[in-house]
């Protein structure tokens, strides 16, 4: 059985982490995080029975603790909880779906505590990935990208040499804004930002994906991940979400990841690597 703990397990990366276990099978869920959903993680409780739970709110872990008290989950609270569950003994992975930079530090203290790390959350590598990389090298560990285009990036790169990358192309839809005129955002409203064409995705994602703030993150966040200087790598409008990156190499050759816009797809390769596991998840079909 693989060990993990999720921080954020109640969001949408979180929960979706949560189906692909349930669906695997052979992976074991030691610890959870969230913010203030006391109702959700003691769902979760129940049906992942997680040794420690951190909630940041100090108020909703003490009613919490109250409200599980007849199961043998130990609830802790705040910064110090979100470390605790962050370098518990025995995990192999931390799965980082925090949204902000909250992550930062139990990401820190994961990798020095020797574990892998399924890396969901970019805000840690946009404001911290000098000094987050270097430590995965120095520790050992590896960094595992959750999010489509790094996933589909990483997958790219299996079995090239590093020198032999010519360009990365990161995709991006548009988001629900993509052909409107300058006059037509003036009237744009939050609930039409959270109306991505293609992917459901929490709320400051969302927002960030429209006004396209999120695809400059990715750009900084790949940069990091795989070492390519910015210059080397080119954003590519892609409405439909199918083709979720691509690595162009010094032959001509194109390597890309295909498949259909569900974060689930990433999340189950973050955790199998470098195996791929058999999935119920619907397929794409190439030749709709
Ligand atoms: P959500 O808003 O859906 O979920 C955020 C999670 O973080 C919730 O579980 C929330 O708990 C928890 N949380 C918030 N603040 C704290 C805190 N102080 N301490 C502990 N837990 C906290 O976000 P997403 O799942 O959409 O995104 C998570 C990260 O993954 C972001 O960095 C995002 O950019 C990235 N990402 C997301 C994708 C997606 O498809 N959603 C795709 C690619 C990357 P609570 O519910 O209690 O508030
Ligand atoms: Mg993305």
């Amino acid at each position: 059985m693989k060990k993990i703990a999720i921080l954020g397990s109640t969001g949408s990366i979180g929960t979706q982490t949560l189906e692909v276990v349930r669906e695997n099978g052979d992976i074991e869920v030691l610890g959870l995080a969230a913010g203030s959903n006391i109702k959700m993680l003691e769902e979760q409780i129940r049906e992942f029975h997680p040794q420690i739970v951190a909630v940041w709110s100090e108020e909703k872990a003490d009613e919490l603790r109250v409200n599980v008290a007849d199961t043998d989950t130990k609830i802790v609270a705040g910064m110090d909880g979100l470390l605790e569950v962050a370098t518990m003994k025995k995990t192999e992975i931390l799965v980082t779906a925090v949204v902000g930079m909250i992550g930062i530090r139990p990401t820190i203290e994961a990798i020095k505590a020797g574990k892998d790390i399924a890396l969901a959350n970019k805000e840690t590598l946009v404001t911290a990935g000098h000094i987050i990389m270097p430590l995965a090298k120095k520790m050992g560990v590896s960094i595992l990208p959750v999010d489509s285009e790094h996933s589909a990036i990483f997958q790219s790169l299996q079995g090239n040499r590093h020198g032999a990358v010519h360009k990365i192309l990161l995709t991006a839809s548009g988001g629900p804004f993509r052909g409107k005129k300058s006059e037509e955002l003036m009237e744009i409203k939050v609930e039409d930002a959270l109306k991505h064409p293609n992917w459901s995705m929490g709320q400051k994602i969302s927002v960030d994906s429209a006004s396209m703030m999120n695809k400059g993150f990715e750009m900084i966040e790949a940069r990091w991940l795989f070492g390519i200087p910015s210059e080397r790598i080119e954003i590519v409008v892609h409405p439909q979400s199918i083709v979720h990156s691509m690595v162009a190499y010094s032959d001509g050759s194109v390597k890309a990841q295909l498949g259909l816009p569900d974060m689930r797809l990433p999340i189950r390769y973050a955790l199998n690597y470098p195996e791929r596991l058999p999935s119920a998840c619907r397929k794409m079909s190439v030749a709709d």
